[in-house]
C-alpha cells in the first residue's frame, strides 16, 4: 500500500513506524473522504452551513497532512495535527449543535487514534482532557438550559461510557505494543544465541551497504567460523555444542563496540558488521576477541577458536558482491590452518 500511497522515505521506515505510517495514511485518506460527503451532505441536503464549514476545514486540514507527510515523512508532527485537528472540530461540532444530535458520540471515534498515534502516554492525556471537558460541558448545558438538554442521569452516562473508553483503549494499547514489541524482538534474534538472526542482518546488510555507498565512510564485514566445531559437537555432545554457541555469542557481545551489529550468519558462524570501519579498526576488534576467547574458561574446559574473514568496502557494487569477498578470506583462513584473520583482497571488476 506504501508503494503507492507513500514516498521513498515513509516505505523506509520499519517495523512500529511503518505500521504507524500506514494506519496514518489511511487514516487521512478516510477522514478526507468522511469530510468531503459530510461536506457535501450538510450544504445539499441538511442546508447546515456551519457545520458545513467545519467539514470544509477538516477537508482542507486531512489533504494537506497528507501531502506534508508524504514530503517528510514526519510521524511524530503528522500524528499530533491528525488527532489535533480531529479534536477541534469534534468539540467545534459539539459546541456548534449545542450537544445535540448525537454529536457526543464523535468523541468515542477519539481514543482509538490518539492511544495508536500518540502512544500510550500521550494519548491517555489528550482523552482525559477532552473527555472533561465534554462532560462538564454537558453537565454546565443541563444546569443552563435543563429543558432542551438530555438531563443530569445522560450525564452521567456519558461520562462513565468515557470513562470505560479511556480505561479500555489504554490497557489494550499497552497489550498491544507489548505483544508487537516482543514480536519484533523473537522475528529479529537467533533463538540459540540471543543474537540477531540472519533475516535481521540480511535487512542490517543492506541498510548499512546504502548508508556506505551515501556517505563513503568504510563499511567492514567480520565473518567468524568456529574452527573444528564438529569435533566438539563428536566428542562432547550437541548440548555442549549449544553451550558453547552461546559462550561465543556472550564473548562476540562483550567485546563489540556499541555501534556494531553481531548476528548468528549460519550454524556455528558469526557476521561482525562495523560501519564507519576501515580494516585496521577491523583487526583491532578481531585480535580483542581473540584475547578475549583465549582467557574464557569454556564449559568442559574447552578450548575454541575462531577464524575470521575480514572485508571492507571499497569498489564493491552491493552487499553481497561484499559478503562474498568476506566469506573467501574465511576460507583463506582456515586454509592458512585456522585461529587467524585475512583480509580480503579487493573486488576488481565484473
Ligand atoms: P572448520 O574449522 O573447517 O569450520 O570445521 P567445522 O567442524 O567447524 O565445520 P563443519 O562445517 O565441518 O561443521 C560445522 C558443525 O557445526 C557441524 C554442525 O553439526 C555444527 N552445528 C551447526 N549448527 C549447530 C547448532 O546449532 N548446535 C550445535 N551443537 N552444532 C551445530
Ligand atoms: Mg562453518
Ligand atoms: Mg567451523
Amino acid at each position: 500500500m506504501l508503494n503507492w500511497l507513500g514516498s521513498e522515505k515513509i516505505a523506509a521506515l520499519s517495523g512500529q513506524l511503518r505500521h504507524q505510517a500506514k494506519m496514518v495514511h489511511v487514516l487521512l485518506i478516510v477522514m478526507a473522504i468522511y469530510f468531503a460527503v459530510l461536506c457535501a451532505l450538510n450544504l445539499f441536503v441538511f442546508g447546515d452551513f456551519d457545520i458545513a464549514a467545519l467539514d470544509i476545514a477538516g477537508l482542507a486540514g486531512a489533504i494537506y497532512l497528507l501531502v506534508y507527510f508524504r514530503r517528510t515523512a514526519n510521524l511524530k508532527v503528522t500524528s499530533w495535527s491528525v488527532v489535533l485537528i480531529l479534536t477541534g472540530i469534534l468539540l467545534m461540532f459539539i459546541h456548534i449543535t449545542s450537544g445535540m444530535a448525537y454529536s457526543i458520540i464523535w468523541v468515542t471515534v477519539l481514543p482509538p487514534i490518539s492511544f495508536f498515534l500518540l502512544g500510550r502516554q500521550s494519548g491517555a492525556w489528550v482523552c482525559a482532557i477532552v473527555f472533561c471537558y465534554v462532560v462538564a460541558f454537558f453537565y454546565f448545558q443541563t444546569q443552563s438550559a435543563p429543558a432542551s438538554t438530555p438531563g443530569m442521569a445522560s450525564v452521567l452516562n456519558i461520562a462513565e461510557v468515557l470513562l470505560a473508553h479511556w480505561f479500555l483503549f489504554r490497557f489494550y494499547e499497552r497489550s498491544r505494543s507489548d505483544a508487537y514489541a516482543e514480536l519484533e524482538r523473537l522475528s529479529e534474534t537467533d533463538k540459540l544465541t540471543g543474537l540477531y538472526n540472519r533475516r535481521q542482518l540480511d535487512m542490517l546488510l543492506t541498510k548499512e551497504f546504502n548508508m556506505y555507498q551515501r556517505s563513503q565512510h568504510p563499511l567492514t564485514l567480520v565473518l567468524c567460523d568456529i574452527d573444528h566445531f564438529k569435533r566438539i559437537n563428536d566428542k562432547f555432545g550437541h548440548l555442549t555444542g549449544d553451550i558453547i554457541l552461546q559462550e561465543i555469542a556472550e564473548t562476540l557481545r562483550l567485546n563489540m563496540r556499541s555501534t556494531d551489529m553481531c548476528g548468528r550468519w549460519g550454524g556455528e558462524e558469526f557476521l561482525v558488521i562495523c560501519p564507519d570501519t576501515t580494516s585496521e579498526g577491523a583487526i583491532a576488534i578481531v585480535n580483542k576477541l581473540r584475547d578475549a576467547l583465549t582467557q574464557k574458561l569454556f564449559a568442559k574446559d574447552i578450548k575454541v577458536t575462531l577464524s575470521f574473514g575480514i572485508a571492507t568496502s571499497a569498489s564493491d557494487t552491493d552487499a553481497e558482491q561484499q559478503l562474498r569477498r568476506a566469506d573467501n578470506a574465511l576460507y583463506e583462513a582456515k586454509r592458512r590452518g585456522r585461529n587467524c584473520y585475512v583480509i580480503a583482497a579487493e573486488h576488481r571488476g565484473a
